[in-house]
């Protein structure tokens, strides 16, 4: 990949890079191997024409990328944004190799992604959207090639039409080249769950380690979407105070814990927390400096910058979105004894589900539903064991443990089947 202008701030790829480098000079594996995981194995870049409902044409920009597949086949989400590019595809696709390789699961790293404002999207013009990205993307989709799911804009919907239009060009059934699927085409039923239910074995893991009380403590949630949302229920579930919970049009404030159930249907009928009566109204952007043991991010990346790891309030961050700390604020919130559950071992849980749905398929059987949380539970505290203890041996943070285990997995990986021909 090209590198950016000079003089350009960094962004998520950047990110990566720093990140990634980092984690081979602290295992020492072959340069070799770190030369090749510093570029994505593909990237194809595709224009999306659809149809608008008014008559005339727009055309869209889409991608696909596949990092690194050594481990298994593509993994990663697609999702629709106006700020979605081919760099930050890259980044997510990446995150994507190592937190399948943290999960212990047998993917490698995928991602996409259309630039467009869904929410000025008709319904007729999302799903003409969804079909024709996906006939653009085909060529490098399947079962054993790689795998979507929903991320950022997208839901069981978006994928249940992926499905169908990749069923009609194969012109047989491909239920195994999606997960995230809705229960009637074949989805499972733990799946939207199952990203928040892995952030709280997380938090609860960082709470146990650190001697600190999940019953009684405080939460901070930034964004309310398919991760924030249930995890908002969960965290209340399991006796934390969610005190404050922001989204893209504003934030409500509780000292005394919001209520999730009156929050979700006041969200299901305006739209957005905005306007909620069982709280006080902030800033978006005040959350993070409202006290509060915990702190999930849970929207989009590059939210905790170095301006807010100076001001945040919360004593461990436990980062359920994609990148939402960037490499100059991580040392900021390491200097100031913040400890950070990153994103590569934080929000796996989505991907170990899609992973559990992808095998039901295959297997052409469904799991019971307690299969599936025991499965998942039991794997996130594997995945989490792992990195602490990483981190206590190498005396890192746990940012820096979880990259230097994930490398070292995919390195080996590399290593074992070598370089064609
Ligand atoms: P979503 O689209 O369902 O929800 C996103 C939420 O973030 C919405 O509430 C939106 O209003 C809010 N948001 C957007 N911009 C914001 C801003 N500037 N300030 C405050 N809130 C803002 O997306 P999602 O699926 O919940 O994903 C959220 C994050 O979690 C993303 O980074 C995604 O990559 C990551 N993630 C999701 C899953 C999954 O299972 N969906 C799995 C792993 C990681």
């Amino acid at each position: 990949m090209a590198d950016p202008a000079a003089g350009e701030a960094k962004d998520a790829w950047d990110a990566v890079l720093e990140r990634l480098d980092d984690a081979a000079k602290l295992t020492g594996i072959d340069p070799d191997i770190h030369r090749k995981l510093r570029i994505p194995k593909r990237v194809l870049e595709v224009a999306v024409p659809v149809r608008m409902d008014d008559g005339h044409l727009e055309v869209f920009t889409g991608w696909r990328v596949h990092h690194d597949t050594t481990r298994g086949p593509g993994k990663g989400g697609i999702r629709f944004h106006p700020g979605v590019n081919a760099r930050e595809v890259s980044a997510l696709a990446a995150g994507m190799t190592l937190k399948t390789a943290v999960a212990g699961l047998p993917f490698g790293g995928a991602k996409g992604g259309v630039r467009c404002d869904p929410r000025a999207l008709s319904l007729g013009e999302l799903e003409r959207l969804t079909r024709r990205y996906t006939v653009e993307i085909a060529p490098l989709l399947g079962p054993d090639l790689d795998i979507p799911a929903p991320d950022v804009n997208t839901d069981g919907r978006v994928m249940a039409w992926l499905l169908d239009t990749l069923s009609m060009l194969k012109g047989t059934d491909v239920a195994t080249s999606v997960t995230g699927k809705p229960l009637s085409v074949g989805g499972t039923k733990g799946h939207s769950g199952a990203t928040s239910t892995g952030v709280l074995v997380c938090a609860r893991a960082a709470f146990k380690e650190l001697g600190l009380d999940l019953v009684g403590g405080r939460a901070v949630v930034q964004g309310f979407g398919k991760v924030g949302g249930p995890l908002a229920f969960l965290l209340a579930s399991a006796g934390m105070r969610v005190v404050a919970i922001s989204d893209v049009d504003g934030a409500t404030y509780n000292q005394g814990g919001l209520d999730p159930a009156a929050l979700a249907d006041h969200v299901a009928a305006a739209g957005t927390v905005a306007g909620f009566d069982g709280g006080d109204v902030i800033k978006p952007d005040e959350i993070w400096e409202v006290p509060a043991e915990l702190c999930v991010p849970a929207a989009l990346a590059g939210a905790l910058d170095v301006g807010v790891a100076g001001r945040l309030a919360a004593r461990v961050v436990v980062e359920a979105a994609n990148g939402p700390t960037t490499p100059d604020a991580d040392h900021v919130l390491e200097d100031r004894g913040i400890h950070v559950v990153p994103d590569i071992l934080a929000n796996a849980g989505g991907v170990t589900a899609s992973y559990f749905e992808w095998a039901q398929s295959r297997q052409g059987m469904q799991w019971e539903e307690d299969v599936l949380a025991a499965r998942l539970r039991r794997s996130m505290e594997v995945a989490s064991v792992d990195v602490w203890a990483r981190a206590a041996q190498l005396e890192v943070s746990l940012r820096r443990a979880a990259f230097a285990v994930a490398v070292e997995r995919v390195a080996a990986a590399i290593a074992a089947r070598g370089i064609f021909p």
